[in-house]
């Protein structure tokens, strides 16, 4: 049996109920086969793989915390410190329903490639919470985030391990978190990225995915022949991702007509209205049916769809496994030319085989989302040296971090043989740099 099936075979067995994690580690180690089988000897004998997969630390606690009525509540959160071997853990917190080591572990995993893809020094990690903030009022997210850093704050710091944001954790779940850990550390440090602006966060964070996905889907088109300009396209999610792609998309020249929350989706042909869609996502907290409510031209429709609609390029914005073969061959059928992941594995692996073999530009989430992660890590090295930056210069850097990934990604899969295979490229260029620090800081 060749090393990458056995090491799959092995995690599988050692982590069952743990699917998408097993998808994950699947999608990496096959799509390395061609770097794994020309080193497979070394690689055995170095147990590279094994460490690889398994994470450097787990940590499981307890959260205790009051809601309003005074009912003393229990959720469960989780801290992974995947691979260090580049720099200090570096990934979000997830506080969803659907939160479980499983999920945290396929997230902190992707976490390690993406974060090599940026360039910066940062490792892989992940947390969370089976919490659901959705309904929740203020002060019982304030409860629940500082009882979670309460915990937390044994494991972290701004050398060691910096968390950041990721679904249900937006700036306000960053204030509160970074407050507790102030008031029990006594440390003002860079412990957290995505801050608010009056205490150590960077200009530009909010928008970096969305505005760094769009900058690399740009990419990716004009090095086989085309451009945004006048391409209409289709997203799904209305949180911090979506919003922020949805905007940069009418900058390059696009028209978005499409997005999604966990109950439906809207589709306006006049195209999205994003300043409608930040006040009733980011200020009034509420569902899409009050966007259609408020714009004539909206459509809002129950359960999921947004891939029906016929558009040139695509953005999964929402959670994993969203785009299946289903929405891959309609997608098809409707000519789409591009397909760039903003949410983390949001399409199943059959359906990235699928869109592929249609001939379908593809970008896998490690790299085409990697400008949330690269521009935290441009908030670390703002508050290592006590300066801000301007947007311009935020903004600026992101655009070049985002232009090198393609690039790099791009040469990677020529260099092996996989020309336009942006997943084979994106593993490969990721895997390749922690490999190297691993192998040169010894076991
Ligand atoms: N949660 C984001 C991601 O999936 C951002 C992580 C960070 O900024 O540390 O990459």
């Amino acid at each position: 049996m060749s090393y990458v099936d056995e090491v799959i075979d092995l995690i599988v067995k050692e982590n069952p109920d743990e699917p998408e994690f097993h998808q994950a580690v699947k999608e990496v180690l096959e799509s390395l086969r061609v770097v794994i089988e020309e080193n497979e000897e070394q690689y055995r004998k170095d147990a590279l793989l094994e460490r690889l997969v398994n994470p450097e630390r787990q940590i499981k606690f307890r959260v205790p915390w009051v809601d309003d009525n005074g009912q003393v509540q229990v959720n469960t959160g989780y801290r992974v410190q995947f691979n260090s071997a580049i720099g200090p853990y570096k990934g979000g917190l997830r506080f969803h329903p659907s939160v479980n080591v499983g999920i945290i572990k396929f997230l902190g995993f992707e976490q390690i490639f993406k974060n090599s893809l940026t360039g910066l020094p940062i490792g892989g990690g992940k947390g969370g919470s089976n919490f659901d903030p959705k309904g929740k009022s203020d002060r019982e997210v304030m409860a629940f985030c500082q009882s979670f850093m309460t915990e937390l704050c044994k494991y972290i710091g701004a050398d060691t391990d910096v968390p950041a944001g990721d679904i249900g954790v937006g700036g306000r779940e960053i204030g509160y978190l970074f407050g507790q850990y102030k008031r029990i550390q006594g440390l003002y440090e860079g412990v957290l990225t995505g801050k608010g602006l009056t205490f150590g966060g960077s200009l530009a964070r909010t928008e970096a995915t969305g505005y760094g996905l769009l900058y690399f889907a740009n990419a990716m088109l004009k090095a086989n022949g085309e451009t945004l300009e006048g391409k209409t396209v289709i997203m799904s999610g209305a949180g911090n991702v979506a919003i922020y792609a949805i905007e940069k998309a009418y900058q390059l020249g696009a028209k978005p007509v499409t997005c999604s929350d966990s109950t439906g989706w809207i589709y306006d042909p006049e195209g999205i209205d994003v300043e409608l869609l930040k006040e009733i996502k980011e200020v009034r907290r509420e569902r899409l049916t009050a966007y259609a409510e408020a714009r004539p031209s909206a459509e809002y429709h129950e359960g999921k769809g947004v891939w029906t609609v016929k558009a040139d390029v695509a953005f999964p914005c929402a959670t994993q496994n969203e785009l299946d073969i289903d929405d891959a061959k309609t997608l098809v059928e409707n000519g789409v030319i591009a397909v760039a992941e903003g949410a983390n594995m949001p399409t199943t692996l059959e359906a990235t085989e699928y869109l592929i073999e249609n001939g379908v530009l593809f970008s896998p989430g490690k790299a085409s989302n990697a400008g949330g992660v690269a521009t935290s890590a441009l908030e670390m090295s703002q508050n290592s040296q006590r300066l801000s930056w301007t947007f311009e210069e935020v903004d600026s850097r992101l655009q070049t971090i985002m232009e090198d990934i393609f690039a790099n990604v791009d040469a990677a899969a020529k260099e092996y043989g996989f020309e336009k295979n942006y997943v084979v490229g994106a593993n490969i260029a990721g895997f390749l740099k922690v490999v190297d620090a691993m192998n040169a800081q010894g076991i």
